[in-house]
């Protein structure tokens, strides 16, 4: 579910023809050698291509529209080994749709203080080429990514393969297509936003469908094909009776079988990457979707609750952005729920009604059935956990009417004090930095949501980055914030993106 193209990123060496052929034989040289161990890293994500050295007007142009049209090249790669006028770049930049990084490195890491002449300073100047190029991607207005430092550094190949993910986040976001089986929860704003505006800024389809639909594909599924899952599930998970009849326990737990077995082909068949639910319409479902739910988001389909389709898109987004992270730790859908407001132990639960993806568990995974306080189907079954502990990033899109503005914060996650017995949903607890005082202050004077997308496997740099990449605001709430300088980026962005 989450298998994207084989996306490559090509490796582009700027230079000219002033310099001679021994000269550019060596350019060439050496853009090989760096591609070569930067994918012998084993840290890139996706493998770096090398294209022969951009010397003229003509041949850059050429290559930019060749990797616009190569649907697996994800980004490009620049480097100005030697100096290369920036004019000869400007067609080509003009034209270029793909993600773009400015690679600011330089083949020798010290000066060869003994050896060192005129012709190895003009061989060698990225230094300078460098900056050429880059003040003409600063007079064009271009978004692109600047890494700075010798390419045999892990710290900068590091930061190659996080701008990786977060290039791929910009090219597969247009590939997003959400499905709604139902509409926003009555007199709900902050779930609310354009779908048109969306479709414009980022890419995504956002099409509803009757639940009823969806119910019927739901009904379709056999008793085998739904028998045969439910005994996944109590292999897999541990089963939490409470004082249940086990029959009538395992009923419950065959309704959501069978929902994640017709929910998953009727997406599949209509190819959507993401679905919303309302537990107050859900038509002929017997149950509110909420084991199948989070079985689907372990998969990598993208979720949100109560008609969130923003949410349900930026799940599916940054599932994509963190597949294949090694040790991966989990992406969600979560929902500020309740405060632990005692002096130094502050934190919020984190929760929804049932939704929550076991990609974030830490340890025992539970089915329980138990009522819904809201509606009025069946006692849906569930799976029940606790999150991991360390660092993560919740985020809020937000439409403000004229245009959105994606919120970030910085979280770290710990696990409650003491058991909860009585509590039939999975959770997650964090601090939001710099802490929970100003981290909340600061996300509600920003308009943040009380749904979020949540992951432990991206940072906030890559988000603010896929942000910018798409012509929205980023706004971070991290260690560094307070709320006068927070007030003051806010009032600048109101400025600039309105
Ligand atoms: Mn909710």
């Amino acid at each position: 579910m989450l298998a994207t193209k084989n996306y490559r990123f090509w490796f582009c060496t700027g230079s000219q023809d002033l310099y001679g052929d021994e000269c550019l034989a060596h350019v060439a040289e050496h853009a090989k050698i760096i591609v070569g161990k930067l994918n012998e890293s084993g840290l890139l994500p996706y493998e770096v291509v090398w294209k022969p050295t951009l010397i003229t007007n003509e041949l850059i142009r050429k290559t930019f529209n060749e990797a616009n049209v190569d649907e697996e090249c994800a980004g490009v790669i620049v480097w100005c080994h030697t100096f290369s006028p920036a004019k000869s770049w400007i067609l080509g930049l003009k034209e270029l749709r793909k993600p773009l990084l400015h690679f600011h490195t330089q083949f020798n890491e010290e000066i060869p203080y003994d050896t060192i002449d005129m012709d190895f300073m003009n061989e060698n100047q990225a230094a300078h080429g460098d900056r050429e190029w880059g003040h003409i991607v600063t007079r064009m207005g271009m978004e692109r990514k600047i890494v700075v430092g010798h390419w045999s550094d892990a710290n900068v190949q590091s930061r190659i393969a996080s701008w990786m993910r977060t290039a791929v986040g910009v090219i597969e976001s247009s590939r997003i297509r959400v499905m709604r089986v139902a509409d926003n929860m009555r007199n709900v704003a902050v779930t609310e936003g354009d779908k048109v505006e969306a479709q414009l800024k980022f890419g995504w389809e956002v099409d509803t469908y009757p639940v009823n639909e969806i119910a019927e594909a739901v009904a379709a599924v056999s008793w085998s094909d739904t028998n045969a899952l439910v005994d996944e599930y109590y292999q897999k998970y541990d089963i939490l009776l409470e004082g249940r009849d086990p029959e009538e326990f395992k009923r419950h737990v065959a309704v959501q079988a069978q929902i994640e077995i017709g929910f998953e082909r009727f997406l599949k068949e209509k190819n959507y990457h993401a679905i919303v639910t309302h537990f107050g319409d859900l038509g002929a479902l017997k149950q509110l979707p909420g084991l199948a739910i989070q079985r689907l988001e372990e998969k990598g389909y993208g979720f949100g609750a109560e008609g969130d389709w923003k949410v349900a898109a930026m799940v599916r987004l940054m599932k994509i952005m963190t597949a294949g992270v090694k040790d991966a730790k989990g992406t969600s859908m979560l929902e500020d729920y309740t405060y632990n407001l005692v002096k130094g132990k502050e934190g919020i639960l984190q929760a929804h009604m049932l939704e929550v993806c076991p990609s974030i568990a830490d340890g025992p995974i539970s089915i329980k059935c138990q009522p819904l306080s809201m509606g009025d189907r069946e006692d849906p079954a569930r799976l029940v956990f606790t999150s991991k502990e360390g660092k993560g990033i919740a985020v809020s899109l937000i439409d403000l009417g004229n245009r959105f503005r994606l919120i970030i914060n910085d979280v770290d996650c710990k696990k409650v004090e003491k058991p909860m017995p009585k509590l039939p949903v999975a959770t997650n607890f964090w601090t939001p930095q710099p802490d929970l005082y100003t981290g909340a202050e600061a996300w509600i004077l920003a308009g943040g949501a009380h749904h979020t997308a949540f992951t432990y496997d991206l940072v906030a740099e890559q988000m603010g980055d896929w942000a910018n990449a798409m012509g929205i605001e980023a706004v971070y709430i991290d260690k560094d914030t307070n709320i006068r300088d927070f007030k003051k980026d806010l009032m600048l962005g109101n400025l600039f993106y309105r």
